[in-house]
C-alpha cells in the first residue's frame, strides 16, 4: 500500500514490463519504490509473441519459474509473406533457445508487478499519476487527489509517456502506426504455434495463437489509412482480413468457420474479396457458429507509433524506461525485450542518481545509449521496409523516406 507519509527513493509511473521491471530491481537493491499502475489489468492488452531472447532477460530477473506456470505457448518461429508471394519461414530452433512464447499479455504483465510488489516495491493500481513538481524532492499528485513524494521519478507510461511530455520532453514521431486487432476464441491452436506475418497494400497483418484456445490478428496501417478506411468497424476490417491470402486462409483453417468464413475458393485462391463479404460474414457479435467457434468481437484500434522521448538540457532526477523513452514497430518483435533491458539500465541510473544526486554523467549517459538504440533502431526498420514486396502505396513509400512523422 503506498504510505503518503514516506519519501520514496523512487516512484515509478505504469506498472507495464518496463516499469515493473525497474521496480523491482529498484526493491531488491534495497531501495524504497512506489509503483502507480493507472489500471487493474481487467482490459485485454497486446504484444502476445514473445521473442526467444525473452528467457535470459526472465531468468536474470529471477522469475523465469512463474513465467513458465503462466502456461506460455511456446512459439517455434514466424512464417512471413514480406520479400516475396512465396511464404518464408524463420524457426527459433536456430537461435539458442529454441523457442520464443505466445503469451496472455494481461497475464504476463501482472505477473511481473507481482514480483515486483514481493520484492518489496509498494504497487498501487487503479492509479495514475497526474501530477508533479520538483522542488528539492518530486511532489506528486495521484488520480483521487493523494499525495506523495520521491526522489527520483520514472516515466514508464509506455507510448503515452505522459509524464515526461508533462515535464517538457520532446516526442519526436517516426510514423503514425495503428494495430487494429481482434481476438477469436474457442480455437484449436495446436498445429498454429507460429507467428504469420503477411504483407499488403496498406499495411500489413499479424496473427498468431494464445494461451487458452484463442488466436488474435491484427491490421497495422497507420492512423489516417485506417480513418479513411473506416477500419475500426467490424465490415470494413473483415473485409481487408478477407483480401489477404496467407492470413485468411490460416484463419479460414484454424477457425473452422464452417457457416461465418465459408470463403471458399475466393480466399484459397488468394483472390480479394469483393464489399458484400462483411454482409455475408454477418455482425460482429452475433455468434457461434455451427462447431461452437466464436466470431471476433468489434475490433481494438491501438497506437503502435514509433518515437523517441528526447530531453535536452534537463538535469532534474527523472527518467524515461521502456516504450516512453523509446518505442519501435511491432514488426521488430523486440518491444518486451527492450522494456525489461532498459529497466536494467533505468535502475542502474536511477540508483546512481539517489548516492550522487549533482552529478549529471548518469543521465547524460542513459540518454545518449537510448539515442544509440533509437539509431540503431531507425536503420533496422528501414532494413525490414526496404526488402518488403514492393506496393507502390501511401503506407510502403512512407516508409521508404523515413524521415520524422
Ligand atoms: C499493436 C502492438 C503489438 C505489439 N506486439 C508486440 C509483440 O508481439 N511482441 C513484443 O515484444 N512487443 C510487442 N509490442 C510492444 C510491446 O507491447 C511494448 O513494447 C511493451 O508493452 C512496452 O512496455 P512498457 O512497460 O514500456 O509500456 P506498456 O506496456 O505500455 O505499459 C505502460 C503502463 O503504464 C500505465 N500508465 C499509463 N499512464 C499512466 C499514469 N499516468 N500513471 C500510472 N500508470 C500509467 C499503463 O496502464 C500501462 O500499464 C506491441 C505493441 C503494439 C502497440
Amino acid at each position: 500500500m503506498i504510505d503518503t507519509v514516506t519519501t520514496y527513493d523512487v516512484v515509478v509511473a505504469g506498472g507495464g514490463p518496463a516499469g515493473a521491471a525497474t521496480a523491482l530491481r529498484l526493491a531488491r537493491a534495497g531501495h524504497t519504490v512506489a509503483l502507480l499502475e493507472r489500471s487493474r489489468f481487467d482490459r485485454p492488452r497486446v504484444g502476445e509473441t514473445l521473442a526467444p531472447s525473452i528467457q535470459p532477460l526472465l531468468r536474470d530477473l529471477g522469475i523465469w519459474e512463474q513465467f513458465v506456470a503462466l502456461g506460455p505457448l511456446p512459439s517455434w518461429g514466424t512464417r512471413s509473406i514480406w520479400s516475396s508471394t512465396e511464404p518464408a519461414a524463420h524457426s527459433h530452433l536456430e537461435n539458442g533457445y529454441a523457442s520464443g512464447w505466445h503469451v496472455d499479455r494481461r497475464l504476463f504483465d501482472r505477473m511481473l508487478l507481482d514480483a515486483a510488489a514481493d520484492a518489496g516495491a509498494c504497487v498501487s493500481l487503479g492509479t495514475s499519476l497526474v501530477g508533479s513538481r520538483y522542488d528539492a524532492l518530486w511532489q506528486l499528485t495521484c488520480s483521487g487527489g493523494r499525495r506523495l513524494t520521491g526522489r527520483v521519478l520514472i516515466d514508464a507510461t509506455g507510448r503515452s509517456a505522459t509524464i515526461g511530455r508533462s515535464l517538457g520532453a520532446r516526442r519526436i514521431a517516426f510514423d503514425r502506426l495503428v494495430g487494429i486487432t481482434a481476438q477469436w476464441n474457442g480455437v484449436d491452436v495446436a498445429a498454429e504455434q507460429y507467428l504469420l506475418i503477411e504483407s499488403v497494400p496498406d499495411g500489413w497483418w499479424y496473427t498468431a495463437p494464445l494461451p487458452g484456445n484463442a488466436m488474435v490478428g491484427m491490421f497495422m496501417t497507420d492512423a489516417d489509412i485506417c480513418r479513411h478506411h473506416n477500419l475500426t468497424a467490424p465490415n470494413p476490417w473483415r473485409t481487408h482480413l478477407a483480401s489477404t491470402t496467407a492470413t485468411a486462409l490460416r484463419l479460414d483453417t484454424a477457425l473452422r468457420l464452417d457457416t461465418a468464413l465459408r470463403l471458399g475458393t475466393a480466399l484459397r485462391l488468394g483472390t480479394a474479396l469483393r464489399g458484400d463479404t462483411a454482409t455475408h460474414l454477418g455482425p460482429t457479435t452475433r455468434s457461434t457458429t455451427s462447431d461452437g467457434v466464436r466470431l471476433p468481437t468489434t475490433p481494438r484500434v491501438y497506437s503502435a507509433a514509433s518515437h523517441r522521448l528526447v530531453r535536452p538540457g534537463d538535469t532534474r532526477p527523472w527518467l524515461t524506461v521502456g516504450d516512453a523513452a523509446l518505442a519501435v514497430d511491432p514488426i521488430s518483435g523486440s518491444g518486451v525485450p527492450r522494456a525489461l533491458r532498459t529497466a536494467e539500465a533505468a535502475a542502474t541510473t536511477a540508483a546512481r542518481l539517489l548516492t550522487h544526486p549533482a552529478d549529471p554523467a548518469p543521465l547524460t549517459t542513459y540518454e545518449s545509449t537510448r539515442n544509440a538504440e533509437c539509431t540503431t533502431y531507425l536503420s533496422t526498420r528501414a532494413d525490414y521496409y526496404a526488402v518488403a514486396l514492393p506496393h507502390p502505396t501511401p503506407f510502403w513509400t512512407r516508409r521508404r523516406t523515413l524521415t520524422p512523422a
